[in-house]
């Protein structure tokens, strides 16, 4: 054996398994192993195949730049193959005089042009699992291949393994990623579609029994009121399914200008009056004086203060108490709703968040409502850069926070969270 040569190879394979880590794509990585290895071992060519999910062939991964098309359609038998062999075996395969080997898969000799003449193959694992082969095809020179070619080529057969497996994470990844974006599509368009084609008849319905009502003696009327609350309540759901979707389509594309909103709340807490009223509930407002206008979407801030006085007077029996205040607060303007309710125990508080959650379950539930109202109102204040805070002790009630930045650069100065004391 030349040391010298040999040493000199073996820096180099340090080098190149030094400089593997900054390479970050795995399919040129892979590439770049075999033709180190052609370099390092002194042979016409190096590839990597690795096992078909049929575990009965192995398949070109890697094969050198002049024959990678033709290479990579072809499959060898795992049976019927030095590669094969090295794979099943687990250990090296060397074959010095290949011209008569009956080990030698002569169909790769023939697509390629290029008859084998010796070949070295070394099993490719992954946390002990087989999952392909790594060859180094025709020793130039017409020598023999020497056992510090099998430690080198072993060297980067461990590499490869890495490098694949990396590749079979990534491609999977990606696969589940493009599933999901599919499956998110489909869910769009049947929520678009199914809502378009619900409002437009339960518009003629509602259209009719507001009609009806007016002239109807008052026995029907109260059926007609009943028909009527309903459909308003399906309008309701409908809308809801139909915001949700929006945000996840249009994501943050605010529509921004100047917002008041004080004036924004006041006249939220106006339209629910007589819900309010009906309940038998308090429903007041209070602002303070100071700068109380963002730069923000006004719908989107409507439907978030909407959302929480709804809840707010939905979970408060006859005679209690709805505040709401708009205040300002160093860097944000505060939206607060503080009711009398039934309140929210510790461990549900995180989860009311999350979309279809609801604390009372569905069979025995006593409120109406999808668990869809809090989310929103979350997505629509942090699409502003904002924060929703909920406070609440079971039976004596909840209070609901709103926290806007008046502008991002203030909110960040401010770096903290106000709640009221
Ligand atoms: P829903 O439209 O069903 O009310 P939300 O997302 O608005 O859905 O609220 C989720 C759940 O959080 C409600 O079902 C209720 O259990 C609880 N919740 C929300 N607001 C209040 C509140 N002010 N008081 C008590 N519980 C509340």
């Amino acid at each position: 054996m030349d040391t010298s040569d040999y040493t000199r190879r073996l820096v180099r394979l340090v080098e190149v398994c030094r400089s593997l880590s900054a390479n970050l794509e795995p399919q040129p990585l892979l590439q770049y192993l075999i033709e180190v290895g052609a370099e390092l071992t002194a042979c016409e060519y190096c590839a990597f195949l690795a096992v078909e999910p049929d575990a009965g062939s192995l398949r070109f991964i890697s094969a050198p730049w002049f024959k990678q098309n033709e290479m990579r359609r072809i499959c060898l038998p795992v049976h019927e193959s030095a590669a094969g062999q090295a794979f099943l075996s687990g250990s090296p395969v060397v074959i010095h005089d290949a011209a008569s080997d009956s080990r030698i898969y002569r169909v790769v000799d023939a697509e390629l042009g290029i008859p084998t003449r010796s070949i070295l193959a070394v099993p490719v694992a992954f946390r002990g699992q087989p999952i392909g082969v790594l060859i180094a095809v025709n020793k130039l020179g017409g020598q023999d291949y020497l056992e510090e070619d099998i430690f080198i080529l072993e060297t980067l057969a461990a590499q490869a393994a890495m490098a694949y497996q990396t590749d079979l994470h990534v491609r999977k990844s990606r696969e589940a990623y493009e599933r999901v974006l599919e499956m998110d599509r489909t869910k769009s368009d049947l929520v678009a579609m199914l809502s378009h084609e619900l409002r437009t008849p339960l518009g003629v319905v509602l259209g009719h029994a507001l009609m009806l009502q007016e002239t109807a003696d008052p026995d029907s009327r109260r059926t007609l009121d009943t028909m009527i609350d309903s459909a308003n309540r399906l309008k309701e759901i409908i809308e809801e399914f139909a915001t949700i979707d929006q945000l996840d389509v249009i994501g943050s594309n605010l529509h921004l200008t100047s917002v008041a909103l004080d004036r924004l709340a006041w006249q939220v807490v106006e339209s629910f009056q007589p819900l309010a009223h009906s309940r038998g509930v308090i429903l007041e407002m209070f602002t303070t004086k100071g700068s109380l206008v963002i730069q923000g979407d006004r719908g989107r801030l409507q439907v978030a203060i909407r959302n929480l006085i709804k809840n707010a007077l939905m979970f408060t029996n006859s005679s209690g108490r709805v505040v709401v205040r708009v205040e300002e607060v160093p860097g944000y303007v505060r939206v607060s709703v503080t009711d009398t309710g039934i309140g929210i125990p510790p461990a549900e508080q995180e989860k009311i968040f999350q979309r279809f959650y609801q604390v009372e379950k569905h069979l025995t539930r006593r409120h109406g409502g999808m668990g869809l109202g809090l989310s929103i109102a979350r997505d629509m204040v942090e699409c502003h850069g904002g924060k929703i805070l909920v406070e609440s002790v079971e039976g004596r009630g909840s209070r609901f926070t709103i926290l806007l930045p008046q502008n991002q650069a203030q909110a960040a100065a401010a770096g903290k969270v106000f709640t009221e004391d």
